[in-house]
């Protein structure tokens, strides 16, 4: 299982890549895990990522250029095994269904962070397979998403939990 994440906060992400069982699972080479940050797919002087909201409205949205520019980065031609995931919380919500279908249907996840009053509309569009949310509240970006998302989906890979156990003995 591969994750990727695409963030505006690499330093977040990373800092869960060294923790507990992510941590193990990394070292171990279990699982593979990187982020990605978009603003260094921005075109412009100042490595802006946001922009003016087109239909008008308060805030700003991130633009679609440099995040379709990272997801070609991390996944260069798409297969069938591959998913792309936009954090929403419009999107639907995230269970353990959901996480073992992840981990079954797919080797590859690329998880999407919006950040801002959201991302231009052409990544819910044209960019991601699905949008999921991990609750029915707004939070300030989808960083918190990508890291329960990848929690989940992690700990279902033989070996990720050592002597901690199993997934298939989770309450659930
Ligand atoms: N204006 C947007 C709306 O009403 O949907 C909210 C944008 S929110 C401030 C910024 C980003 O945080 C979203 O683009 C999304 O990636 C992430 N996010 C916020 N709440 C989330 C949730 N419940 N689940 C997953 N991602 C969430």
């Amino acid at each position: 299982m591969k994750i990727d994440i695409l963030s505006l906060f690499p330093e977040f992400i990373e800092a869960f890549f060294r923790q507990s069982m992510i941590k193990r699972a990394l070292d171990a080479g279990l699982i593979e895990m990187a982020v990605t940050d978009p603003r260094e797919f921005s075109h412009s002087r100042h490595h802006q990522v946001d922009d003016t909201i087109y239909g008008g409205g308060a805030g700003m949205l991130m633009q679609c250029g440099p995040l379709f520019e990272a997801c070609e980065s991390v996944l260069p031609q798409k297969g069938p095994r591959d998913r792309v995931i936009f954090l929403s919380p419009a999107g639907s919500p995230f269970t353990q269904d959901k996480a073992k279908e992840l981990y079954r249907d797919y080797n590859h996840l690329v998880l999407i962070c919006g950040h801002y009053e959201g991302v231009d509309h052409r990544v819910e569009e044209y960019l991601a397979d699905e949008l999921i949310s991990i609750g029915d509240y707004v939070l300030t970006g989808g960083e918190l998403g990508a890291m329960v998302i990848s929690d989940a989906v992690a700990r279902m890979v033989p070996g990720v939990l050592g002597d901690a156990g199993s997934a298939a003995g989770d309450s659930f």
